[in-house]
């Protein structure tokens, strides 16, 4: 059955992430290595990537995430920017080379007003100058997202045209946001409508190239374009459709953490992960 986990925070330390997710009982974490509020954090230091590996070593099986900064946005037509999101870039696929984690999440960014077309070649370009720069063993994982305002990346055509044309197709995987894909208007909630958005995704993107997911239900409705993350079963995608997700066979070694949230106590953690629990098979 999917490895089932949570974001978590990084505050005090990015090791504690650990301790944070064994409150919860998850089986697989995702964590923001840095401020990710901020262009430059400050590299990190040989103590907290030694904290972070006697950690992660004693959470064996647990797959581990980063997210990317918010900030980045390699589809800018902007020169500065564009060269700022390559930088802050190839430093986080570094950090996360570091610390050994084996994937970053990040979203395709904006195409700022000149169309998806203009904003996504923008964006292959400047992810591959990042990727040869880098030379990370960490894959990047491109995520499916709610198309709000001029965002890219909401159209399964657009992700698997990014991987394409990208000259580094092996080190691009995909990373499935259910909340995202259902406010871009791909329903996961009954059994038939579930098969088909997955079946579109194989047949645009492949599944195999499917390596993590973001567990999410959906304040605002099916085609609203509107990013707005709610508790597991309490929003418009509702129970079912999550039943689909983790029960599907293709997807039982894969991690599936909840983005949704929570007070310092953690205790909607607990109980969204209870809720997806409940939707497993017994024994
Ligand atoms: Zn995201
Ligand atoms: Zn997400």
């Amino acid at each position: 059955m999917p490895y089932l986990g949570a974001h978590e925070s990084v505050s005090q330390g990015l090791h504690l992430a650990f301790d944070r997710i064994d409150q919860v009982g998850g089986e697989a974490l995702q964590i923001f290595t840095r401020n990710q509020r901020q262009w430059n954090p400050k590299p990190l230091s040989p103590a907290e990537i030694e904290q972070f590996q006697a950690a992660r070593a004693a959470h064996e099986g647990m797959i581990v995430a980063s997210h990317a900064s918010y900030l980045v946005n390699l589809a800018s037509s902007r020169q500065d920017l564009r060269q700022k999101s390559i930088t802050a870039f190839v430093e986080e696929l570094r950090r996360c080379h570091q610390l050994a984690i084996p994937f970053v999440v990040m979203h395709p960014g904006s195409h700022t007003g000149d169309g998806a077309e203009a904003g996504l070649a923008r964006f292959v370009s400047a992810l591959d100058e990042t990727i040869e720069a880098a030379d990370s063993r960490t894959m990047v994982l491109v995520e499916t997202t709610a198309g709000q305002g001029t965002g890219l990346g909401s159209r399964f055509e657009e992700i698997a045209w990014i991987r394409q044309r990208s000259r580094f197709p092996e080190k691009i995987g995909v990373c499935l946001d259910t909340c995202h894909i259902f406010a871009a208007g791909y329903d996961i909630r009954s059994p038939s409508s579930y098969r088909a958005a997955l079946a579109e995704f194989d047949r645009l993107i492949g599944l195999e190239h499917l390596r993590f997911f973001h567990l999410n239900d959906s304040k605002k409705g099916l085609g609203s374009r509107v990013d707005r993350h709610e508790h597991i079963g309490a929003g418009c995608i509702g129970i079912e459709g999550f039943s689909h997700l983790v029960t599907d066979e293709r997807f039982k070694n894969h991690a599936m953490t909840l983005e949704t949230p929570k007070g310092e106590d953690l205790l909607e953690d607990i109980e969204n992960l209870r809720l997806l629990r409940g939707l497993l098979p017994a024994g």
